[in-house]
């Protein structure tokens, strides 16, 4: 088999330390050296998000979906009435989450190329809205949301505001404080390009009060987490070697300092969308995540170009399901990628679409 080169949104291309640090032999747990790791994941996950002073960090042993599913059972429950923004699929699985967790839940449906707009938002105020949950990316359209814009929307109405930001977590710009958020949510293999089976979450100290009260969940008991974590432990196996690769992978982005990350998956969105102009494929209008980008194919063959891609080229893109399954690639920014990954891809794109 050729090499393949992922341009994905996850799993992605991993960085060769993470490769050496997931390939070995693992510790042992139960004692205080690992627990020095999981307190350092703690400390630089919470200070990658700016979150409040007194804020909690939970690391569980599951895909994003997991951390979704354990925030929505034991942050809400059956007196809550949530907003959900459903613009794909990923908003779509949060409400249906909060359905299978009883929870009285609405949706505010995007249809596919709408843009989320403080006008739409504002036909959904005054209406007894506890909380809005959100994807900061919704990753199966690439639409970036108005994350400042939600926040101010979520203050003014006194609601309980819950970001899975899985995909855009270290593609774009995420502040707790700033945005007013209670809960994040993302997970170990999209930006943070280490292996799936690890889901991170903060909650403010307002969304840690509400896990007090209770949850019918044994595996994923936020409280159970809390406690245990407080000596860097967690009630259950962890993922050992994933968790080992948070530490290492956040330690070297927070050296260096978030914002220069942050650039490089701007830098690279920007650049890749700059190139794209010279290949007959459209591009949404409405605003796009870092994390990937969108691209429309012309006369329905997105699969036929996929599987060139693949076969020819060794270039992995992201197919998209449902009704743009012949119509939508999406190319992903994140990962261990170069410039030059780019520069092939396009010329790839050059000679087949
Ligand atoms: C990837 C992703 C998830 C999680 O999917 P898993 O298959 O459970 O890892 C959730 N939300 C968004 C927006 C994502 O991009």
């Amino acid at each position: 088999m050729t090499q393949m080169k992922l341009f994905t949104v996850g799993p992605v291309e991993m960085y060769p330390y993470t490769l050496k640090t997931e390939g070995t032999q693992l510790p042992y747990f139960r004692d205080e050296d690992f627990s020095k790791v999981m307190k350092k994941c703690e400390d630089l996950y919470l200070a990658s998000l700016n979150a409040p002073e007194g804020s909690y960090f939970i690391g569980l042993t599951c895909s994003g979906t997991g951390g979704m599913d354990a925030s929505v059972q034991n942050i809400l429950n059956k007196n809550d009435k949530v907003l959900v923004i459903n613009g794909g699929s990923f908003g779509h699985r949060f409400a249906e989450i909060c359905t299978r967790n009883n929870i009285k839940t609405d949706t505010y449906d995007l249809s596919f190329g709408e843009a989320l707009s403080e006008y739409i938002l504002e036909s959904c105020s005054g209406k007894g809205y506890t909380a809005l949950l959100v994807n900061a990316c919704e990753t199966s359209t690439g639409q970036f949301y108005d994350i400042d814009m939600l926040g101010r929307f979520c203050k003014r109405n006194d609601m309980l505001f819950m970001v899975d930001a899985i995909s855009s977590y270290l593609a774009d710009p995420l502040d707790m404080k700033e945005q007013n958020i209670d809960v994040v949510i993302t997970s170990s293999h999209k930006a943070l390009a280490l292996s799936p089976g690890v889901s991170l979450i903060a909650l403010s100290p307002r969304a840690r009060q509400r896990a007090l009260e209770g949850n019918s969940s044994y595996y994923f008991d936020f409280n159970d987490h809390i406690e245990n974590q407080k000596r860097g432990q967690t009630p259950f196996t962890p993922a050992i070697s994933v968790f080992l690769s948070v530490a290492e992978r956040l330690g070297h982005i927070m050296d260096a300092g978030i914002q220069e990350t942050l650039d490089l998956h701007e830098k690279r969105a920007s650049y890749f969308r700059d190139l794209i102009k010279a290949v007959p494929v459209k591009i949404p209008e409405y605003p796009l995540s870092n994390c990937c980008t969108p691209i429309m194919l012309p006369d329905r063959n997105a699969g036929e170009i996929y599987k060139r891609l693949k076969e020819v080229y060794g270039m992995i893109l992201n197919p998209s399901g449902g009704e743009m399954k012949d119509v939508m690639l999406r190319v992903g920014h994140i990962g261990n990628l170069e410039y030059g990954d780019f520069e092939l891809l396009i010329e790839a794109l050059k000679k087949e679409v």
